[in-house]
């Protein structure tokens, strides 16, 4: 009977709203992606994928199939709802981790011409929804980009192109010193971003971090 009555709810909410997946366009979705869509998430482990310097990397999903065309639009065809349903695919890996801390959460900012074109940080668009889920607060200005990076074509030289690229804003250092980061992300392939931001972390002296990323692809 409840069941009858939410279906009914949806389906004159579709209607409205004309609300149909963001993935495959069909209009069998309560909520921004169908059931097919939402059981081709392929969700990793709650192991660490890496740790570096001490520091665990947890990815949270691999980077194909919905999580893959969720990250595509939000960044190449402006659909800025995308990061909803990415926001929760996010959030339901974080839970089983069962990390109480209170964190901050950061994410590497990208360099102010690329968000200018764009008009928005797709990153920041997904801690704003994880941060609502997880009820944790993020800080948008801790990490600094002082140097643009290129497009990371080749493995071997993202080491190199991401090097000095970020700076700990110095006027949060002592404040942040003895908080949880929580260092989020959309996709890692080789870590060099995320261990970048590790370095300049530790360089500071603040050195309680987790990284946590929605995908990993393969090199
Ligand atoms: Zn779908």
């Amino acid at each position: 009977m409840f069941y009858g009555f939410k279906k009914i709810i949806s389906l004159i909410s579709n209607l409205i709203y004309n609300q149909k997946c963001l993935i495959c366009d069909c209009a069998k979705t309560d909520d921004l992606l169908c059931k097919n869509c939402l059981k081709s998430v392929h969700y990793l482990s709650s192991f660490p994928q890496k740790i570096y310097n001490q520091i665990p990397i947890f990815c949270a999903t691999l980077y194909k199939d919905t999580v893959k065309k969720l990250i595509q639009k939000l960044k190449f065809s402006h659909n800025k709802k995308c990061a909803i349903p990415l926001a929760r695919i996010l959030f339901s890996y974080f839970e089983k981790l069962n990390l109480k801390d209170d964190f901050i959460i950061v994410y590497p900012p990208s360099f102010f011409t690329k968000n200018f074109q764009r008009g928005y940080n797709p990153m920041f668009l997904i801690v704003k929804e994880f941060s609502k889920l997880a009820d944790l607060s993020y800080k948008k200005d801790l990490i600094l980009k002082i140097k643009p990076t290129k497009p990371q074509y080749k493995a071997k030289n993202r080491h190199k192109n991401i090097k000095d690229s970020f700076k700990i804003n110095e006027k949060y250092i002592e404040l942040f010193k003895d908080k949880k980061i929580l260092i989020i992300d959309d996709i890692t392939t080789s870590g060099a971003t995320l261990e970048e931001l590790i370095n300049c972390f530790l360089n500071v002296g603040i050195k309680n971090i987790i990284c946590l990323t929605i995908s990993k692809a393969s090199v």
